[in-house]
């Protein structure tokens, strides 16, 4: 599933790619999505100028010049590609298709998790799918004040807590794993036992493995590709994501003894974590 790091890194390719561009044509070959496609959509977007393209958590926004905002979001295996021009015969999957004057947008989503919709763009923050997130991750106002606030009576395990998009958006599954391995904080703990000094460890630790993660370009799992369709490449440089049984980086346990990287379950999602270094 694309975390914060790819959405961010599709967000800015498009920019590069399509910003300022014209929409001259808008081709819907399928409009069931988590929230189906307005009919009207094409209608109203075709002939628009792309005025920005913005992340809110894990939407991409982009504004154009007639008012209207398009609010995308790529479920768990949306992929964007970025052609120059149109393909004569579109690929297995490709349900939108944006022609523009300075190059065509395919939204290919095999499972359909992911939605493109719009609404005006004053009218964006009271919108349903936007107005429920908490702070986005990467928010200069995002830190360890803010967290240690909103994790003063959860008693649930911090992993969980940070997967909360009502506290925090933008921190996924695989990042909520190595943010608290570079926090040192074991998954486990209850989020309301964390000190002032680890809130603000934790959220320095967030931010740095997010933009780690989008300086090296979006991390790639199976059914993500970067949108000029080559693969990632930060999947190898998780320290404990997926890495069960293995030596996380400046680890000094015996993994024989130790085991290494341990995996556990919490609220249903995998976690990792190294039981000799985080406390
Ligand atoms: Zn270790």
């Amino acid at each position: 599933m694309p975390e914060l790091p790819e959405v961010e890194t599709i967000k800015n390719a498009l920019e590069k790619a399509v910003g300022g561009a014209c929409i001259q044509k808008t081709e819907i070959f399928c409009r069931r999505f988590r929230v189906p496609v307005p009919n009207d959509l094409a209608k109203r977007i075709d002939g628009a100028r792309i005025v920005s393209f913005n992340r809110i958590a894990k939407y991409i926004i982009v504004r154009l010049d007639n008012s209207l905002s398009l609010i995308w979001h790529l479920g768990m295996s949306g992929r964007v590609k970025i052609c120059d021009r149109r393909p004569n015969t579109p690929e297995k999957h490709d349900h939108i298709i944006f022609s523009t004057d300075k190059g065509c947008i395919i939204f290919n989503d095999a499972r359909r998790f992911g939605l493109l919709t719009c609404c005006p763009t004053e009218e964006l923050a009271q919108n349903p799918l936007l107005q429920k997130l908490g702070i986005d991750a990467m928010d200069k106002d995002f830190d360890g004040n803010y967290l240690y606030q909103k994790f003063h009576n959860k008693s649930t395990a911090v992993k969980m807590a940070l997967l909360d998009q009502q506290i925090v958006c933008g921190i996924g599954n695989i990042y909520a794993s190595e943010a608290l391995f570079d926090a040192r904080i074991l998954p486990q703990r209850p989020a309301t036992n964390l000190s002032k000094k680890e809130c603000a460890q934790l959220a320095e630790s967030v931010k740095a493995v997010l933009r780690k993660a989008i300086k090296a370009g979006g991390s790639t799992l199976k059914d993500y590709r970067r949108p000029d369709g080559s693969m990632g490449y930060f999947q190898n440089e998780h320290c404990v994501y997926n890495k069960t049984g293995q030596r996380c980086p400046n680890c000094v346990c015996d993994i024989k003894k130790t085991g290494g990287v341990q995996k556990t379950v919490l609220g249903g999602r995998s976690t990792f974590y190294c039981a000799t270094l985080q406390k």
